[in-house]
């Protein structure tokens, strides 16, 4: 709940210009964070003003994939984050020591995700993106709290087990009211250099998506994009320098690249 000590998130006040994204998937793995830095790294490729916070408390691995080694200082009583590609970034593996699992219960949670809409240094954003933990947890209530205005993007992989999880990811924007802009569906199918396209992960996972969350909030919620299976894809997340960056004529490139405009 509010209380008088709550410091103003500037992202929820009426008139605020920038726009947040939740990032959401039903499970891990799908590719939540290469599609939150893709999509950052673009948007500042084209000269938007972009920030990330990476609120998944398993993964963590946003600063990695954009390749920002750099810590958080404090100047005065705010925290100014390191950039990369012109994003800044603010993690939670930025403030616990070493690689020790983050055990950090609700109120904590909801503490930090304060913290880091509140209080760091984030200047005039267009764009704040948030990679949200996997599944329907307590961090998606608290961003709900925090910033109800935020629009939630699903990720999930062609697979129909993997769309069934994702769908209750998204179905929580009924009890929150939020607004759900689209799904993305990663892991689309596989190019084979014969032309042909394998797809490993069965297909109709985001449509299926797209279909049940469109029903469930009676607002439509279009796939926004399939992505393709790209080794390159990875080894760039692993580089630390984006596949939209470093490959852009790549098609998984251009799928990213395509969603990133049309958001
Ligand atoms: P999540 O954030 O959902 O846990 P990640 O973005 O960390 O998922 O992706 C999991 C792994 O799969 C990473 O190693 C990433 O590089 C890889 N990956 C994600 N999407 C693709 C893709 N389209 N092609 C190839 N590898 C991918």
């Amino acid at each position: 709940g509010t209380d008088a000590a709550d410091p103003v998130v500037p992202f929820a006040q009426p008139g605020s210009l920038t726009r947040v994204f939740a990032v959401a998937s039903g499970k891990g793995g799908v590719g939540k964070s290469s599609v939150t830095v893709n999509l950052a790294a673009s948007m500042a490729r084209r000269g938007l003003s972009v920030g990330v916070v990476d609120a998944d408390i398993y993964g963590h691995s946003v600063p990695r994939m954009l390749g920002c080694e750099d810590k958080p200082t404090q100047v005065e009583n705010m925290i100014m984050p390191p950039q990369s590609y012109g994003v800044k970034v603010i993690s939670i593996g930025m403030f616990t020591p070493g690689n020790t699992p983050v055990v950090w219960r609700g109120p904590m949670l909801h503490r930090a995700l304060q913290q880091f809409l509140a209080d760091v240094w984030w200047g005039d954003l267009d764009v704040l993106l948030l990679d949200l933990p996997p599944g329907t947890g307590d961090v998606a209530i608290s961003l709900a709290q925090l910033v109800p205005n935020a629009e939630i993007l699903v990720v999930t992989t062609p697979q129909l087990a993997a769309a069934e999880v994702a769908e209750r990811a998204g179905a929580i924007a009924t009890q929150t009211n939020q607004r759900v802009v689209g799904v993305i569906e990663n892991m689309s199918w596989l190019d084979l250099p014969d032309g042909s396209r394998m797809e490993l992960f069965g297909s109709g996972g985001g449509q299926a998506v797209s279909d049940a969350l469109t029903k469930v909030l009676g607002a439509r919620v279009p796939l926004l994009g399939q992505i393709p299976l790209d080794t390159r894809l990875r080894e760039a997340g692993d580089a630390g320098a984006p596949i939209v960056l470093a490959q852009p004529d790549a098609p998984a490139a251009q799928a990213l690249e395509k969603i990133a405009v049309g958001l």
